[in-house]
């Protein structure tokens, strides 16, 4: 084990743990980042993002995290490309929580989570075929590059009756795919998509394939009742059958929702652990956009650094 105690170790690098990063190393706290299995985050699976402030003219997603992780090494951030494997919390206010990665073992005064979240799929060859090419499992981040077009979702809860009204403003027709004979979504939910004109609810319907030439063209579909099959002429398909939140390795130990994801109290980004902190979709299960987890990563740092300079430091 290292034998100094950390001011804070950040758990995760997407855009919550490097902003994360950023503020608590200009406060003086020395972080070290474990990076996980994915260095950069969600982010680095995607080509273009328009949405963040201060890129006019878009970026990629490697290179905006590149330039996260630059701005956070440069105020002195260390980061590990390591992941957590076991936390021991300390159970009252000024202990110590010991970590244990695949390699090493730290202990630290205060840790902010950003172990972040994974978007389901359904499991079909064709999403990894088209991954970025027609398929799509956010219609905030995506649905920009669909406007005037038709597009399919897939799902019958209340993300996919959300995507799916948003799509509705952009695209020229949507279709929602749905397994079941009705949906899942909130009564309220199923009424907007009922009178939106031009969304078509495709009941007892599932996504079989895709086809197209290097882009999305076509999807095929089934109808699970009578076994016909048939195809969806669209440009794009957004899978919307809910994520997942990375948080196995807290369970019995945090407060989360009944899907997993971490509940945060009050106004602020405390777990129910004193000096553990949680921020990005990890604890997001509404917004999950990149610049909303940057966002709750800085207010996680400014907790950390209020809690750590209460706990630990002598006045
Ligand atoms: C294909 C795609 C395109 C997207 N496009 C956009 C877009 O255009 N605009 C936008 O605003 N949002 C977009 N998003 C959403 C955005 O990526 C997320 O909202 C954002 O990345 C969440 O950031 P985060 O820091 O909470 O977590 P993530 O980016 O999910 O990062 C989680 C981090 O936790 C680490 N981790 C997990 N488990 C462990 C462990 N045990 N130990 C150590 N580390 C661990 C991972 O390695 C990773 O580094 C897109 C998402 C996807 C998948």
């Amino acid at each position: 084990m290292e034998n100094n105690v950390r001011d804070v170790i950040i758990i995760g690098s997407g855009p919550a743990g490097y902003t994360a990063a950023i503020y608590a190393a200009r406060a003086n706290m020395n972080p070290l980042i474990l990076t996980g299995m994915e260095p950069g985050g969600q982010l680095t699976t995607t080509t273009e993002v328009e949405n963040f402030p201060g890129y006019p003219e878009a970026v990629t997603g490697p290179e905006m995290m590149a330039d996260l992780q630059k701005q956070a090494e440069r105020f002195g951030t260390e980061i590990k490309y390591e992941y957590v494997t076991e936390i021991t919390f300390g159970e009252k206010e000024g202990d110590v929580h010991t970590l244990k990665s695949n390699t090493a073992e730290y202990q630290a005064k205060s840790i902010i989570i950003c172990t972040g979240a994974t978007a389901k799929y359904l499991g079909l060859d064709d999403e990894k075929k088209y991954a970025g090419s027609g398929v799509s499992a956010c219609a905030t981040c995506d649905g920009f590059f669909y406007r005037g077009k038709d597009v399919a979702v897939v799902g019958g809860g209340d993300t996919a009756a959300e995507e799916a009204t948003y799509l509705s403003k952009l695209c020229n027709k949507v279709y929602l795919l749905v397994r079941k004979d009705e949906m899942k979504a909130s009564k309220a939910m199923q009424h907007r998509v009922e009178h939106t004109p031009n969304l078509e609810v495709l009941y007892n319907h599932e996504l079989l394939g895709l086809e197209g030439n290097n882009v999305v063209e076509k999807a095929k579909i089934i109808n699970n009742l009578t076994n016909v099959e048939s195809e969806l002429i669209v440009d794009g398909v957004f899978i919307a059958i809910g994520h997942k939140p990375n948080t196995d390795l807290f369970k019995g130990k945090l407060d989360m929702d009944e899907t997993g994801y971490l509940i945060t109290q009050n106004r602020a980004y405390n777990t129910n652990i004193p000096g553990v902190f949680a921020a990005g979709d990890v604890q997001d299960s509404v917004y999950r956009q990149a610049i909303t987890a940057a966002g709750s990563g800085c207010s996680a740092a400014l907790d950390a650094e209020r809690y750590v300079a209460e706990f630990f430091e002598e006045v």
